[in-house]
């Protein structure tokens, strides 16, 4: 099975090439495309092989939930990109997330978080940890002094997300993994608004990131799944052997539209990024708008941090309309070519309004906090003409206002 020819150990491809070839393993047919391996488990050559194999003395496949050859392309194509040691595919972003923290920490440990979370990630270490005695302590994740100051002895994660959702509020990812590495902590980054192609957690210091490859890595709004990339040490002695107990494993046919959209993915993100600052501009003139957030933008309040970690301004934006949530219904129910949905990362633009969707089960105050306004539009930009974009928000808040 093994192909000299595409070694998925090469490591010195740009990652256009890597996100083509990387991790390719032909099958005795030669096939072109990956190949899909949808099956369960594998049969053993003899008796021999098989407990060789349960050894971990034949490097061989056991059992899709443990590992498949599908599963392992898309996870070593995803592991070259990001230049991590290993990488562990899952069934969704939130297993990945889930796997990360509670394959690691214990009851009497502490974990540090920034409040600025995606939802199911804030419920995770806000609620869930707690339940087994995991304390956590939520914090402003722009301030690197509350983040110094939030650390205790049996603090073991730090963890965050960056550009935020729904606000694009940046964490320096530099500076918060050294204030972890410093004091013994291992900092995971949930780099999903950023995509793997705009943003380099480990390089910056970080020690794990997670995906939700739902999002722009499929980039098509098909399936859902998950990578968690790290060392070999925290991948295999944690991740590894949690996703074989527990179970939340990718399955083959999403890795396998997940490895193919890695394909696309540095294609698909240029060209959304150029539109997202397109559109970006274009909104700061419409009627009603009152802010701008684009992390590309030179107005955006860290855009000298955006511009150090971020070599694009990405494919989301935030905007705020005046006249609080009724403008920005009728705003989103004006759009006719971007379409209402609390998803992201589609080749479709969508639009949501977080306080009443992503982040209404937060607390006006917890919003507040936030900057989670009434007014306040997320836009996931997709793959349409910028002007068609553009001209569709310049009707719709027309509309809204006439
Ligand atoms: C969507 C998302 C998740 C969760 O991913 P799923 O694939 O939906 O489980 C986690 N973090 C961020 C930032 C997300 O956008």
């Amino acid at each position: 099975m093994a192909d000299d020819k595409t070694s998925s150990t090469k490591r010195d491809w740009q990652p256009e090439t890597a996100l083509v070839h990387g991790g390719i393993v032909r099958s005795q047919f030669g096939e072109t495309s990956e190949a899909l391996f949808l099956t369960q488990g594998y049969v053993y050559d003899n008796a021999e092989q098989a407990e060789a194999r349960f050894k971990q003395e034949d490097p061989g496949y056991q059992y899709s939930r443990f590992g498949n050859p599908t599963v392992t392309m898309f996870e070593d194509r995803l592991k070259m990109l990001e230049g991590a040691e290993e990488c562990r595919a899952t069934a969704t972003g939130m297993a990945a997330v889930t796997a990360a923290i509670l394959a690691y920490v214990k009851t009497g440990d502490h974990i540090v978080a920034a409040r600025a979370l995606f939802g199911s990630c804030r419920y995770i270490v806000e609620t869930l940890c707690p339940r087994f005695g995991i304390a956590c302590t939520l914090i402003d994740g722009t301030d690197l002094d509350a983040w110094r100051a939030a650390i205790r002895p049996n603090t073991k994660m730090f963890f965050f997300e960056t550009p935020s959702n729904p606000n694009l509020e940046l964490v320096d990812i530099k500076a918060v993994a050294k204030i972890a590495r410093d004091a013994g902590i291992l900092s995971i980054v949930d780099n999903v608004f950023a995509t793997p192609m705009l943003q380099r957690p480990l390089a910056l210091g970080a020690d794990i990131v997670v995906y939700s490859t739902t999002k722009h890595i499929d980039g098509q709004g098909r399936c859902l799944g998950g990578a968690v990339l790290g060392s070999t040490y925290f991948i295999t002695k944690y991740v590894q052997e949690w996703v074989r107990q527990t179970g939340p494993s990718i399955s083959p046919f999403n890795a396998w539209v997940m490895l193919k959209g890695l394909e696309t993915l540095p294609v698909r993100v240029r060209a959304q990024c150029a539109t997202a600052a397109q559109v970006a501009d274009a909104l700061t003139k419409l009627k009603g708008v009152t802010r701008v957030i684009y992390p590309g933008r030179a107005d955006h309040p860290q855009a000298a941090l955006a511009k150090a970690q971020m070599p694009g301004g990405g494919q989301m934006i935030a905007f705020e309309v005046e006249g609080g949530k009724a403008a920005a219904f009728r705003a989103l129910n004006a759009m006719r070519l971007i379409r209402i949905s609390n998803n992201l990362g589609d080749a479709k633009s969508l639009v949501t309004h977080p306080a009443t969707t992503t982040h209404f089960k937060l607390t006006p105050a917890q919003r507040s906090e936030l900057g989670i306004t009434d007014g306040m539009i997320r836009l996931s930009i997709g793959l349409e003409a910028s002007a068609d974009l553009a001209d569709d928000l310049n009707t719709a808040l027309d509309a809204a206002y006439r």
